[in-house]
């Protein structure tokens, strides 16, 4: 098959599913198929193109992309134009792939539910009443729903793999580094990561591989070989292999069915070999506060940027009102409630006064977290525990809990704090509502190969 009929497929199905699903915040089919009739035309002239050249893919819409807005779900960005390509975007235009569209997210990727974005909620395509997950919620449906079959997203706490447990997809958060921010729409910079969605584990290992690596407009990108992702997927074999239970991952507040599939999931792993360990991670308790300060506080800083002047909106300037009440009038304008609230908690812990006690100590908490993992690591070669403790909820319930909606990354975010690798699987359905449940598989830094072999195990 062409790209172009590739594409048109998808374009067909989301045309088709949109009105019920909302997964996109931009789709334009000329441009779209446009892209694709060059890759078409790329590939009949002898082009070599890697292994996904013609498959379409869907961006979160905090990658910026020259030819579709970039919103980041935010009104403060709304009809934006970048004027140039993250290398998320670029390299995979380089490899081929055709842009499906922008997919929508919590407002600059702050929630765990898509209910935050500026542009409505989209809906989880297993029961249309519940949430996605998110931030990357937007991407996560779109491939559950098979309007695309790949999409990117970004994990800062958890926004790739718990909306990928709650959709019943693949989603790796890579180690940090190894997937360029440039031109990703910052939120918390030390722990912004980009990363893959797919329908199983050779497909997400095939899309991380095309557009990771070493880029030297992001000075954090690490300079060290890729782990072998696709090898690792295709291998799917884990005999021998030390698998640590996490102790803290369990018990009140964790959905019983969700328990159920992960001990079960636990339980397979060792029927193909791997030999099973209890691993306690003491700090794992603290995780939660302190990525709470400091997302915040970076995200006080990164957002300082929209200003009225430079992007987007521009709220009451008539010629009668000074920059400053511009600024003011705009943020105030652009900005959605929860945005405010971590600017507000950002800017509080960081002020002279409180910085030590707040930041210091949440960075503090930081290196025991990496300490726990550097522990667990010596004594096994993957941790494992569910993505996240219940399966999806309710849109709506806990829209107006701020901390109950926290609680959806209590598992996910000591692995963004250390900047490990880790990546959730599907591992069936809860018994109670009939609901994905995802397993999570953390590694060391650089140790992407092995949630894709172990992933690529389960999935078998
Ligand atoms: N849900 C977390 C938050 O709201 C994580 C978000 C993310 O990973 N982008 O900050």
């Amino acid at each position: 098959v062409s790209a172009v009929e590739v594409t048109q497929a998808h374009l067909d199905r989301i045309a088709e599913v949109e009105p019920k699903v909302n997964a996109f915040l931009h789709v334009d089919p000329e441009t779209t198929l446009a892209q694709a009739r060059a890759v078409d035309e790329r590939i009949a002239g002898g082009e070599r193109l890697g292994p996904l050249a013609g498959v379409p893919v869907a961006h979160k819409d905090v990658f910026t992309t020259t030819d579709m807005p970039t919103t980041a779900g935010s009104k403060i960005l709304e009809g934006w134009r970048p004027p140039y390509d993250a290398t998320v975007t670029s390299r995979l235009r380089e490899a081929g792939l055709v842009i499906l569209g922008k997919t929508n997210l919590d407002e600059f990727a702050m929630g765990s539910s898509t209910e935050n974005s500026a542009y409505g909620p989209t809906r989880n395509p297993w029961d249309l009443s519940r949430i996605p997950g998110g931030s990357s919620g937007g991407s996560s449906a779109a491939v559950a729903a098979y309007e695309a079959p790949l999409s990117t997203g970004t994990d800062t706490g958890g926004s790739i793999r718990q909306p990928a447990a709650v959709t019943g997809i693949v989603g790796m958060k890579p180690t940090y580094g190894g997937s360029s921010r440039y031109g990703l729409i910052a939120f918390a910079s030390s722990l912004d990561t980009p990363g893959p969605f797919a329908r199983n584990v050779l497909d997400a290992a095939l899309l991380h591989e095309a557009f990771s690596g070493h880029d030297v407009m992001d000075s954090t990108s690490i300079h060290a070989h890729m782990p072998p992702v696709v090898e690792a997927a295709r291998q799917a074999d884990i005999a021998g292999l030390r698998v640590g239970v996490v102790k803290e991952f369990g018990g009140e507040g964790y959905q019983p069915g969700v328990l159920a599939r992960f001990h079960e999931a636990v339980e397979l792993l060792e029927s193909l070999g791997a030999k099973v360990v209890e691993v306690s991670c003491p700090s794992f308790g603290y995780a939660l506060p302190a990525y709470y300060l400091i997302a915040p506080s970076e995200c006080s800083s990164n957002l300082a940027r929209f200003d009225a002047m430079r992007y987007g909106l521009r709220v009451g300037d008539d010629g009668t009102r000074s920059a400053e009440e511009v600024m003011s009038m705009t943020r105030a304008a652009g900005f959605g409630p929860e945005v405010k609230r971590r600017i507000m908690l950002g800017t509080y812990a960081l002020s002279s006064g409180y910085y030590d006690a707040y930041y210091g100590q949440a960075q503090k908490v930081r290196t025991l977290i990496s300490r726990d993992f550097d522990a667990a690591f010596h004594q096994v070669d993957v941790l494992v525990s569910p993505t996240t403790p219940t399966t999806a909820f309710p849109i709506g319930e806990r829209a107006d809990d701020p901390m109950a909606m926290y609680l959806a990354d209590l598992c996910t975010i000591p692995t963004n704090l250390a900047g490990n690798a880790a990546i959730s699987v599907p591992c069936g359905l809860a018994d109670e509502d009939g609901l994905p449940v995802g397993l999570q598989i953390m590694a060391p830094v650089l140790g992407d190969d092995r949630c894709y072999r172990v992933g690529a195990a389960v999935e078998k």
